[in-house]
């Protein structure tokens, strides 16, 4: 558990930096104005524009916020302030919605790993700023219920659930460390809603940050393998042609079916994926809701005792006009436009099958089966609801 450092007072510069999110950081520019074409364009603002792509980067690659950037902590809390406002437009332009939420969750990360330690008027200082005003004392907080609930709902682990929670005269007594896990939530929730851009500008950044967002769609799709996972390293580009598509389906915030979610979420975990990634993969979808998706995601990969659902067989993807062996005509990538030969060969019956074929691993009853014979096929079975918006009737 984090250790809350002794109380020190609060210098509002230094807050704003570590916090550019909070209502009021934009003092820290003082009496200039900057305008959102000035930080785009000017030479003078080159620094921050720098700082912030490494903001977006940071993000694609460390979905955790795990990693202390090192060129943040040396910058001026005005260049700060400003790349941070930059990250945000850009990726508010972004053609990949899933790319701001990603982002939205890396900062959220890095944040909670300074709350869960900084000194307690600090904490109470950001929550009181965040619009979710919490009591703290040395040890516990209090937040309103109605708070309480907004914040944790998203969050699956059992002791965030209320009915472990001490409620004191409508109020939810939190340890401090909690508290923090909270408003990590609190950031998320604010930075995944996109800043208004007029349509020029979206046009005027996709232009000029094009080699980005290209670099992006490259780091974005890697998935990360469970921790301890036997299944070794997830290799994206071995995946068949159906669930690439899938994959960018979603990545360009379009729809995809509820057959088609899924099969990518119960693919996913048979290769290894942690379900952070699997959750991940559903954030461009136009109707993400992470509370749902995780619920979901969870009950399609704990099944079994985790070995999950079986993802249907390539049959019944074809029914769902989900089988993209003949190639897409739409896709960016040369390699998935063709047409795929793997997928006509006659012993072909599962996705598994063919990630297998391609040198890829699957986890197999709690074991790897990188061994297995690869014509070996993989039973359909009955399945739960699709990771999305259908809420199941089980979910508490
Ligand atoms: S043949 Fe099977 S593996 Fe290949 S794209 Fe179709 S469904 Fe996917």
């Amino acid at each position: 558990m984090a250790v809350h450092r002794a109380s020190a007072p609060i210098d509002e510069r230094s807050l704003f930096a570590e916090y550019p999110f909070l209502p009021g950081a934009e003092s820290l520019l003082g009496a200039e104005s900057v305008s959102v074409r000035a930080l785009l364009e000017e030479p003078a603002f080159g620094t921050a524009r720098t700082l912030g792509r490494t903001r977006i980067r940071a993000a694609a690659d460390d979905p955790r916020g795990l990693r202390d950037l090192d060129e943040l902590a040396r910058a001026d809390p005005t260049v700060r302030y400003l790349s941070f406002l930059f990250a945000r437009i850009v990726l508010s332009a972004a053609p990949a919605p899933a790319t701001l939420r990603r982002w939205a969750v890396s900062e959220a990360k890095r944040s909670y790993g300074r709350l869960a330690a900084v000194p307690t008027e600090e904490l109470g200082e950001v929550a009181r700023r965040l619009g979710y005003p919490l009591t703290p004392t040395d040890a516990v907080g209090a937040f309103s219920l109605v708070d309480y609930l907004r914040l944790a709902t998203p969050i699956r682990e059992a002791e965030f659930r209320l009915a472990r929670q001490e409620v004191v005269h409508g109020a939810v007594r939190v340890e401090l460390v909690r508290a923090a896990r909270l408003l990590q939530e609190a950031v998320r929730l604010r930075l995944s809603v996109p800043v208004p851009l007029a349509e020029d500008v979206v046009r005027r950044v996709r232009e000029q940050e094009r080699e980005l967002f290209e670099e992006l769609a490259v780091r974005m799709p890697l998935p990360v393998a469970r921790p301890g996972g036997l299944a070794g390293p997830i290799q994206p580009d071995r995946f068949p042609p159906c669930m690439r598509k899938m994959q960018r389906i979603l990545q360009q915030g379009e729809n995809l079916s509820h057959a088609g979610r899924f099969a990518l979420a119960a693919y996913l975990h048979r290769v290894g994926a942690d379900e952070e990634t699997i959750v991940d993969a559903y954030r461009g979808a136009p109707d993400f809701d992470e509370s749902i998706t995780r619920y979901q995601v969870e009950h399609i990969t704990h099944r079994d005792g985790g070995r999950g659902y079986e993802p249907p067989e390539c049959h019944t993807l074809r029914s769902h006009g989900l089988c993209f062996r003949d190639g897409d005509p739409s896709a960016a990538e040369p390699r998935d436009r063709d047409r795929d030969p793997r997928c006509f060969e006659p012993y072909l019956r599962h996705p598994l099958q063919y990630y297998r074929l391609r040198g890829g691993t699957v986890i197999d009853r709690g074991e790897e089966s990188g061994a297995e014979d690869p014509r070996a096929t993989a039973g359909s079975r009955d399945r739960p609801d699709a990771p999305g918006r259908t809420r199941s009737t089980g979910r508490r």
